[in-house]
């Protein structure tokens, strides 16, 4: 059978272990995105909001409804260098009290960032930027994607990419030098609650091959469980790589579309390249069977 990215399905169980909702910088409910994961035949779903899980009990009951398996998910931001990473947290118990208080530390760090990123935009002559980010945010944590949205609506850029480009990218006029908590603590917090820890989409770090290899082997001995060996459509040679890349540093290996909107096929639920037979899958340490 095919579905609309015109991939083949088999009667694999199908997972798709990283996307986003309304409540980070998704645009579905998290009852739309699971009748979405639905109706692209993911069978085991897991909603990976940026640092926070107020997603998760709309998500769980929409789920329940509908026949799907959901697994608990968050993406936290971390810190690798002087860059931002991203590490999914799955299967972690939701009444953990260590990791509500790393979701607050998290998100008042967010906050702090955001009247920052405002200040400096006002500097560049664009006013109101935190209210209007705000609004845009509606129940979710202020993110940059969120900022950018604000500098669309008030015409200082046509499109998401130049608001990047133009001010909110690495060394742009409202790029706040921010420093999110270290690998380790992220996976620390994430092993309290009983989850495993994996390092999102390695190459949407704009990194060399040779840094990337770094980044995993530091996630690795930080103590991090798996690597996203494919985030969204990804081209062949390129999961063959993660793939070996995850064996050598001894890390399992995660999927998912890191879905954010309709309309974008390359992350689109349900929709990515199967995992190699080489690999473990993370659904292991999940307690699924293979
Ligand atoms: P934040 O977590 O607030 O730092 O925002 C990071 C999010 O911004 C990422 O997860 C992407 O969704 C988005 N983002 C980062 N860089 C770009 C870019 N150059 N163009 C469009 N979106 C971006
Ligand atoms: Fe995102
Ligand atoms: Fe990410
Ligand atoms: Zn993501």
């Amino acid at each position: 059978m095919g579905n609309d990215c015109g991939h083949l399905l088999d009667d694999l169980v199908k997972f798709d272990l990283h996307c986003h909702s309304h409540f980070s910088d998704g645009a579905l409910s998290p009852e739309m995105l699971v009748a979405r994961a639905k109706e692209r035949e993911v069978d085991v779903l897991a909603l990976t909001d940026h640092d926070t899980i107020a997603g998760l009990v709309l998500a769980q009951k929409a789920a329940d409804e509908q026949g799907l398996k959901l697994i608990t998910g968050i993406e936290f931001s971390s810190q690798w260098g002087k860059g931002g990473v991203h590490i999914v947290g799955l299967g972690f118990k939701l009444d953990s009290t260590e990791l509500h208080a790393a979701i607050a530390a998290q998100n008042d760090a967010r906050s702090g960032r955001a009247e920052q990123i405002a200040a400096r935009l006002a500097k560049a002559g664009i006013t109101g930027s935190l209210e209007g980010a705000q609004l845009i945010a509606g129940d979710a944590f202020v993110g940059r994607p969120h900022f950018a949205q604000y500098l669309i609506n008030v015409g200082a850029v046509s499109n998401i990419n130049a608001a990047f480009k133009k001010y909110l990218g690495a060394g742009k006029s409202a790029d706040v030098k921010f420093q999110w908590p270290v690998m380790a603590t992220i996976i620390e917090w994430i092993h309290a609650a009983g989850g495993v820890a994996v390092l999102a989409h390695p190459c949407k770090y704009d990194l060399t091959r040779t840094k990337m290899c770094a980044l995993i082997k530091d996630f690795a001995a930080a103590g991090g469980d798996a690597l996203e060996v494919v985030s969204g459509m990804q081209a062949h040679p390129v999961t063959e790589d993660l793939a070996r890349i995850a064996a050598a540093n001894n890390l399992a290996a995660s999927c998912g579309s890191d879905f954010h909107l309709p309309g974008q096929p390359w992350q689109e639920l349900g929709c990515f390249p199967k995992l190699p037979d080489s690999c473990r899958p993370v659904w292991e340490l999940l307690g699924f069977a293979a």
